[in-house]
């Protein structure tokens, strides 16, 4: 197996992935109607739910072709009974996604915004499940990628539960990475991509939840053909199968991923993560680097870092030095500000990150930025 040119990718999914995971997808041609493929997505199916500990009785998991977007789109349309209204708790980009779905399906909903750099005040929350009967379903997000800001989900699903609504999570940058128990932690759904925490490729979403939640959608309005979550499950239920054509090599490519996720292991895994993480922040530091969420608040996988005050800073100029060189940064996801992001997903490890910082200095040194960089 030749070794193919490994890039550092900071930016939050597509992850680095291992040779492993990448040469798993060079396999004879298959039909991924015959039974030896829907063996293979059955064990994978239930791989999924035992990520999130989930007791394989009571829980399930449904999977898409398309990208991380098309579960938020899938939960939010087919888990909304008639009469009913949602709750979208919205502290940044992804959850203002999902408002967006909501507004182009026409269902009802509360946009219930906060700042981006805060975590949601639960006493807003209880007094607007309070205030709406009618609410059935609460969304949000775990770790806000756009930001980094870690949402307190298992208080926001106590909430839901408490209010008789159900509680779907939007986990796609935390799944895999961060420990999620999804009884303990109140999810009734969450979702995530192969190429995110399981560091496998694109084009595999998947949906893990609560089945008896999920028969009962099954009266719920039909708002979209492709994209209904309990069409899609039934399917797998009576065949094994998708509905209709599965991302066939992101589907070895993710069974490769997870056996190398049970090899490395839940708690080191996120040990792991942490430590790259850690040396992120350290090496922001160092620099001077203001970053937008608080240290408190920070889910531990995404780093936002405030553009400095530099007239020749430039984030193309910086990016493409380090592109050229093996490592990929992003930009921020917040209107009001200007930021870049620095996020721990992947095949990575500190060491990484030394080298990585080395780059980035110097492409601070080679554009003229003032180092430590400055703010006014
Ligand atoms: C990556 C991500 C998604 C999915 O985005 P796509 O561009 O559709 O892959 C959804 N939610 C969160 C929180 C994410 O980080």
């Amino acid at each position: 197996m030749e070794a193919i040119k490994r890039n550092v990718l900071l930016n939050p999914g597509p992850s680095t992935t291992t040779d492993t995971v990448k040469y798993a997808q060079v396999v004879p041609d298959i039909c991924p109607r015959e039974k030896e493929f829907a063996g293979l997505m059955k064990g994978l199916r239930e791989d999924l739910v035992r990520i999130v500990h989930g007791d394989l009785n009571e829980y399930t998991s449904v999977l898409f072709c398309g990208s991380g977007t098309i579960n938020i789109d899938v939960c939010l349309n087919s888990l909304l009974p008639e009469g009913g209204k949602i709750l979208v708790i919205n502290n940044g980009a992804y959850s203002t996604r999902a408002a967006e779905i909501c507004e182009y399906y026409n269902l009802p909903f509360i946009n219930l915004k906060f700042p981006v750099d805060e975590q949601p005040d639960l006493a807003v929350v209880e007094k607007t499940l309070r205030e709406n009967p009618d609410i059935r379903l609460v969304h949000t997000t775990h770790n806000e990628t756009g930001t980094g800001i870690l949402n307190p989900i298992r208080e926001i699903g106590a909430l839901a539960h408490k209010y008789n609504a159900i509680f779907t999570v939007d986990t796609t940058s935390t799944y895999a990475m961060r420990p999620i128990n999804i009884r303990q932690d109140n999810i009734d759904f969450c979702m995530a991509s192969a190429q995110k925490g399981l560091m496998a490729m694109t084009g595999l979403s998947f949906v893990v939840g609560n089945r008896a939640i999920l028969e009962a959608s099954r009266d719920y309005p039909k708002r979209s053909y492709y994209c209904n979550l309990f069409l899609q499950y039934d399917y797998f239920e009576k065949t094994g199968e998708m509905h209709f054509t599965p991302p066939v090599q992101t589907v070895y490519a993710t069974i490769e991923a997870l056996k190398e996720y049970w090899a490395e292991g839940e708690e080191a895994k996120w040990a792991r993560h942490t430590r790259v993480f850690n040396a992120i922040n350290e090496g922001l530091d160092e620099l001077g680097f203001k970053q937008v969420i608080k240290p408190q608040f920070r889910a531990g996988l995404v780093s936002s870092a405030i553009y400095p005050d530099d007239e020749n800073w430039s984030f193309e100029k910086v990016h493409d030095y380090c592109y050229e060189r093996g490592f990929t940064i992003y930009p921020g996801k917040i209107s009001t500000t200007n930021t870049f992001r620095l996020c721990a997903l992947g095949a990575i490890d500190e060491s990484d990150i030394k080298d990585f910082f080395k780059v980035f200095r110097e492409a601070l040194e080679v554009t003229g930025v003032q180092i430590p960089v400055v703010y006014k």
